[in-house]
């Protein structure tokens, strides 16, 4: 089947229960007025000089992304199908649809993904992609033809909890975070440069600025930080902290010469909210998103520095991967009622398996499929209580109701609770999550044991 009769079919599919609800018939105007408040570019009036501007900007776009353009006749023909006739207004845009988009019956296409949504009941639910091999066949839906990622959580060389995660779709890099401290930049730039070939990260994302976030992008005398090794092409980070540390300023210092050598930097909440070319939504590759949610905390102050973490998810078809930081029990409590989270294929345990964080509250609306933990296992860097260690008796305990696939980077040995002396080897290692969208798996450097089949579960844990 042609590309354009494959998109005009699934549209009319699609399309079949708005079509059900209309009314009467109306023109192509009426089918595109723009909403006043709608942050997402949508279709202008039939003037067809007008429909010219938007294909163009459409094509800038795929230019862009290194995406190949549709001619004007597919696209169109994309855009239009039958809905001349169904009485629903229907929006497209780069990124996912904004609440405030649109009513109930109407369609969205996010012609970044090329994912399709509906709007009912007041949100909008995806409904599949468009694209690739699952259009190809007619179903029009699940997940296929998406391009592949692969997310890394790092291991950091060294005994202590950080986070790193290193996600790769495409010749896009993304950077999650340089733990645990300035000798992690070594190891990070060790493994990183197996993947990336051009010493260019296309995305850098902070999450907050305890010092197992940034340390290693932050570097001092002998370790140079990572900013410095790379190309860091846009950093996104936390919009408040309350933090005067060292290696807090070194961070601010490591970032500002990247931006002057360059980069572009935004924060957070500039993302969510579209602010100047800052984006809620960045296209990854052919059906593969990377998305910013609202936290409360962007904007209001907290004492508990964890609380401001960036958190986002990354969307690969109907796949999920969710990314929060070390956000806590108050963060998630609001996370979940500010955005409209959905299950998540992925989630990486917030703040490395923390008795105060992965809650029921936020559990119960994830219901994650898989969880990844980066944290040294039983170390106690921060208790010698055993039960609450990383990952913690509590945490596990409440994600074990969704999932016991459950994998964590390293583990501690040679542990003395009460001195709180340690030494450190991998459990899983680096662990190394792959998909289409549709195949999934996930490898540990040192093995793909699950956790609970792990020795130091059953002796510590089970
Ligand atoms: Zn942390």
């Amino acid at each position: 089947m042609k590309k354009h009769r494959m998109l005009y079919f699934l549209f009319t599919a699609t399309l079949s229960a708005s079509i059900v609800m209309s009314t009467s018939a109306c023109s192509l105007g009426d089918l595109f007025r723009p909403d006043d408040d709608d942050t997402t570019q949508t279709l202008p009036t039939e003037d067809d000089a007008q429909i010219r501007a938007v294909y163009d900007s459409y094509v800038q776009n795929c230019a862009e992304q290194g995406r190949k353009e549709l001619s004007y006749e597919e696209w169109l023909a994309s855009v239009k199908g039958e809905k001349g006739e169904d009485g629903n207004g229907w929006h497209y845009g780069n990124g996912t649809p904004s609440q405030a988009l649109g009513k109930d019956g109407d369609l969205y296409l996010d012609y970044a993904t090329w994912n399709v949504y509906t709007k009912d009941g007041g949100s909008w639910t995806l409904r599949g992609c468009i694209k690739g091999e699952k259009g190809e066949d007619g179903n029009g839906g699940e997940a296929a033809g998406n391009a592949e990622l692969t997310i890394h959580f790092l291991e950091l060389g060294n005994k202590y909890a950080g986070d790193c995660i290193f996600i790769q779709c495409g010749d896009v890099e993304v950077l999650i975070d340089g733990g645990s401290r300035t000798d992690s930049a070594d190891t990070i730039e060790r493994y990183v440069d197996q993947y990336c070939t051009d010493g260019v990260l296309e995305y850098v994302i902070v999450t907050h600025a305890d010092q197992d976030h940034i340390a290693a992008l932050a570097g001092d005398q002998s370790h140079k930080g990572l900013f410095e090794r790379y190309v860091c092409k846009t950093i996104i980070d936390f919009p408040l902290t309350d933090k005067t540390t060292q290696v807090y300023k070194r961070y601010v210092a490591a970032r500002d010469a990247e931006v002057q050598a360059g980069a572009v930097h935004y924060n957070a909440l500039q993302c969510y909210n579209n602010e100047g070319d800052a984006k809620q939504s960045y296209s990854l590759g052919e059906g593969v998103s990377m998305n910013f949610l609202y936290n409360y905390y962007y904007d209001h102050k907290t004492s508990d520095e964890n609380n401001y973490s960036v958190c986002m998810y990354i969307q690969q078809g109907e796949y999920r991967y969710l990314f929060t930081g070390d956000l806590e029990e108050d963060g998630e409590r609001r996370l979940v009622a500010n955005n409209s989270l959905a299950p998540c294929k992925l989630y990486k345990a917030g703040h490395h398996g923390s008795k105060t964080s992965s809650t029921e509250a936020l559990l119960n609306v994830i219901r994650p499929e898989y969880v990844c933990i980066c944290c040294c296992a039983g170390s106690p860097e921060y208790t010698s209580n055993n039960n609450n260690t990383f990952p913690t008796r509590d945490a596990l305990s409440r994600i074990e109701k969704y999932t016991d696939n459950i994998f964590v980077t390293s583990l501690a040995t040679n542990v003395d609770l009460s001195a709180k002396t340690w030494d450190y080897t991998s459990l899983n290692g680096n662990i190394v999550v792959k998909s289409d969208g549709s195949a999934f798996s996930v490898t540990g450097s040192n093995h793909s044991q699950k956790l609970k089949d792990t020795p130091w579960y059953l002796a510590n844990r089970a």
